[in-house]
């Protein structure tokens, strides 16, 4: 019997988990694993807030694929995947045309700016690695061509931050500690620094625990960030951002920075590739398989699933990919085995968020967490992703472990 050819597109937490699991549960001629990605790298989506914002360096977020795989198990390929198409069976890359016989889809989230005009050209994101770098760098270069001016413009010290959803929340914490190292840095008074968040729901986090919001509110204010809520970014320009305050009010906030981080979508190649999906997101079978299509899987923040019990969609976050990587890894083994696949049911742990690398929010395991308590756990929660992935090895060589 031919060996099965199982295709995985993309190393993040999704892509990368299911590797890891497939080579554990596939034997040595079970079938050909290949892993195809962008970047030799993985990096962590998770602390990009913190590479943003220059409080890590981003090669501490990364770590080389091929630590972390079997090579007698798994060929791993660096290319940028540029199509896929379904029907055809065919996913074209930077390094050639690759057939399968099972196919997973694990290449993450884009930011999604809703078509407002302007934030595609003059807003940064926290999209990626290279992303983050970008913000940092752009940070700095702001801060270091206003203390060369001779005529100061202030507006280069603005820093606006569209979004108070988890992204842009973390973000501003970790701001919160940067910019007085920057000001010291750079020689700049700080009260010339000027972060702003603009909200466009009536309230920062919606959703989340009022209390716990309240806290967070309270803490970034103390570090001298302003909120604007409940007053959404309908523009950007080269610069600044124009926010809406009322029926027929809108006001332009100059700022040498703006940073998108208002949402999220599915990598786009997901609309050219014949699955059904919105925003390009799939709405995946119970199984984690794309409807229609016996030999495809879904993982992660392309795939999208609805909670029964709220009726809503789960949030597309790595506590998520990472479970469904593992169910899809035993999936695939079933149906080389002819058996059935089983449902994914994600074990959903809580939400921890953190505010600079001191303090956090939590409301996880039925309990409410702050400060130091809150953010240790968030440290816990970052070095078992890695244990996950990597083990105790890559725990030592990557983990969080500054926990007061
Ligand atoms: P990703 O982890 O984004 O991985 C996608 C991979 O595909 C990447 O390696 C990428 O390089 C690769 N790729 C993309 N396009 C191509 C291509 N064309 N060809 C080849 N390779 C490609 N979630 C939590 O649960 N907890 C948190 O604390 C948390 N914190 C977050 C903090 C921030 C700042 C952000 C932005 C997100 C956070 N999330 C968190 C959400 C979480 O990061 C995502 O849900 C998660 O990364 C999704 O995993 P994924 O595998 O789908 O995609
Ligand atoms: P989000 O969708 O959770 O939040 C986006 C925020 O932007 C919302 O509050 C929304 O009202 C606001 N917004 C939308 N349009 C706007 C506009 N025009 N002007 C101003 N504000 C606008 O997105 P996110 O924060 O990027 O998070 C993406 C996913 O990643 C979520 O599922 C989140 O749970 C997850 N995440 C988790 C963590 C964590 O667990 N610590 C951290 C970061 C991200």
């Amino acid at each position: 019997m031919k060996r099965p050819t199982i295709l995985v597109l993309g190393a993040g937490y999704g892509g990368l988990t299911t590797v890891v699991n497939l080579q554990k549960l596939v034997g040595q001629d079970g079938a050909n694993i290949v892993l195809v990605n962008k970047n030799d790298y993985h990096y962590e989506s998770t602390w990009l807030h913190e590479a943003g914002a220059g409080t890590i360096d981003s090669n501490k977020a990364r770590y080389d694929v091929e630590s972390v795989i079997d090579k007698s198990k798994v060929k791993f390929v660096k290319a940028e995947v540029t199509n896929i198409d379904v029907t055809e069976r065919l996913v074209e890359t930077t390094a050639g045309k690759m057939d399968y016989d099972y196919l997973v889809i694990g290449l993450g989230f884009e930011g999604e700016t809703f078509g407002i005009p302007g934030l595609d050209t003059y807003a940064l994101a926290l999209t990626n690695l290279n992303a983050a770098r970008q913000v940092r760098e752009h940070i700095e270069y702001q801060f270091a061509s206003w203390s060369l001016d001779e005529v100061k413009d202030d507006s280069k010290l603005t820093i606006v931050v569209g979004g108070a959803g988890f992204t842009g929340i973390e973000f501003l914490g970790e701001l919160g500690n940067r910019v007085p190292e920057l000001c010291k840095e750079f020689d700049i008074p700080q009260e010339k620094v000027r972060v702003l968040c603009v909200e466009a729901a009536p309230m920062v986090l919606p959703g989340f625990d009022e209390g716990l919001v309240e806290y967070a509110v309270s803490q970034l204010q103390k570090k001298g960030i302003e909120f604007s809520i409940g007053t959404p970014v309908v523009e950007a320009t080269e610069e600044g951002v124009k926010i809406k305050k009322g029926e027929d009010e809108f006001e332009f906030i100059k700022a040498g920075t703006v940073v998108w981080a208002a949402g999220v979508r599915g990598n786009k190649l997901i609309e050219t590739s014949g699955i059904e999906n919105a925003r390009a997101r799939v709405r995946v079978e119970a199984d984690m398989r794309a409807p229609g299509f016996e030999d495809v899987f879904i993982v992660g923040d392309c795939a999208f699933m609805i909670n029964p019990e709220v009726d809503r969609p789960y949030p597309p976050t790595a506590q998520i990919a990472m479970q469904q990587g593992a169910q899809i890894a035993k999936n695939i083994v079933s149906l080389i085995e002819g058996n059935e696949t089983s449902a994914f049911v994600p074990d959903l742990k809580g939400a921890v968020c953190s505010l600079g690398h001191d303090d956090a929010i939590g409301d996880a395991m039925g309990r409410k967490f702050t400060g130091k308590t809150a953010s240790a756990l968030k440290k816990v929660i970052d070095n078992r992703a890695l244990f996950l992935v990597g083990g105790a090895g890559l725990v030592l060589k990557k983990g969080k472990f500054k926990f007061l």
